[in-house]
């Protein structure tokens, strides 16, 4: 595996960062990544639920891969009398991570406007309680780069509640390897499967068994990985970021492996196995529990699918806030998914 399939890989993944796709809103990255697989040689489909999946190849023991598309962002709940926005979250997040923030909202009508995430009082020279004052979803407001000053002004522009919002999502990549980003959730996990998908098309790596990516929306909400997977599946290897802080092991240059997270412990066996391989290839990873955390593949279980479960991914610092994470963690997630699918071999450090 060589730097080329990294370079890859960050350029989908800046492609991805560059798409508004808040949970519910995710038609643009959907049919990105499904003309991304199409010109890697694929015959991707659409589940019903707007899944992107597609068969890599292989056969015997099904095996789907699954990353998110679907992102935090917000919801216009109503037009403030002063023409600010008030927003409904979507995803879990304190609100201090947006705070300040450049936003767009697109309009059920289609059209995009721009604003910016503000505290109601945010001006430090007449507001006294500008530090203090409590942050949430009345007192946080979008107010909006157009000239408006009350709600009629707003809705004259075809603004009303039910628009999404979408975050700026500030992607700086730097010469030292790192990727900062909103949505690197699941963003970064995005592009290492693609990475994935064009390393079988260029014959690089060669899967052993029945091989699917499955690229989810809702994610955020908690039904990702409900629905849409291919027929007879066995084994769910969710590919989503991985957490970092406090006394958990993995760092932003690691590949986690995660054993137990909010729906209990993942599939004694293929955790197992890929520790072990881990371990094989001589990756930087960790396995760690994540105290606050759900993924697709304990959605796919709770829909009643009789699978295996495990979760791997790039360890993402500052989750659900202005992310970071590392090439090293791209290759480690790349690696790690690509030998449980294909074996070591095609992805032993090189030398
Ligand atoms: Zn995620």
């Amino acid at each position: 595996m060589d730097q080329a399939i990294l370079d890859y890989a960050v350029a989908r993944i800046v492609d991805l960062c560059g798409i508004p796709s808040p949970t519910g809103y995710t038609r643009e990255a959907e049919s990105y990544v499904f003309a991304e697989l199409e010109r890697l040689g694929y015959k991707p489909e659409y589940t019903n639920k707007r899944s992107v999946r597609v068969r890599l190849g292989g056969s015997g023991r099904p095996l789907v891969l699954a990353a998110h598309l679907d992102t935090l962002g917000a919801m216009v709940r109503s037009v403030k009398p002063s023409g600010a926005l008030r927003v409904s979250k979507l995803g879990g997040f304190p609100e201090n991570y947006i705070e300040g923030e450049n936003c767009v909202v697109h309009t059920r009508g289609g059209k995009r406007f721009t604003g910016r995430f503000l505290l109601d009082k945010p001006a430090v020279h007449v507001n006294a309680d500008v530090g203090s004052a409590k942050r949430d979803d009345a007192s946080l407001e979008i107010v909006l780069d157009e000239p408006v000053s009350k709600a009629d002004d707003a809705k004259a522009l075809g603004i009303g509640a039910g628009d999404f919002v979408s975050f700026d999502p500030r992607t700086v990549v730097t010469e030292s390897g790192y990727i900062k980003s909103r949505h690197l959730d699941d963003k970064a996990s995005s592009g290492v499967l693609l990475a994935f998908a064009k390393l079988v098309a260029d014959g690089a790596a060669s899967p052993e068994r029945e091989t699917w990516l499955l690229f989810t929306n809702y994610e955020e909400v908690g039904h990702g990985g409900s629905a849409g997977l291919p027929a007879g599946v066995e084994e769910f290897l969710a590919v989503d970021m991985g957490a970092i802080g406090d006394d958990l092991g993995a760092d932003d240059r690691s590949v986690s492996i995660c054993a137990k997270d909010s729906g209990g412990p993942y599939d004694l066996e293929m955790t197992d196995a890929l520790i072990a391989l881990a371990r094989g290839l001589g990756l930087r990873h960790a396995v760690d529990v994540f105290p606050f955390y759900g993924s697709d593949a304990g959605a796919a279980l709770r829909a009643g699918y009789d699978i295996r479960h495990a979760l791997i991914g790039p360890g993402v610092q500052a989750s659900h806030g202005y992310e970071r994470t590392h090439r090293e963690a791209l290759r480690g997630a790349l690696a790690l998914a690509g030998a449980y699918c294909c074996g070591s071999a095609a992805f032993a450090p090189a030398g």
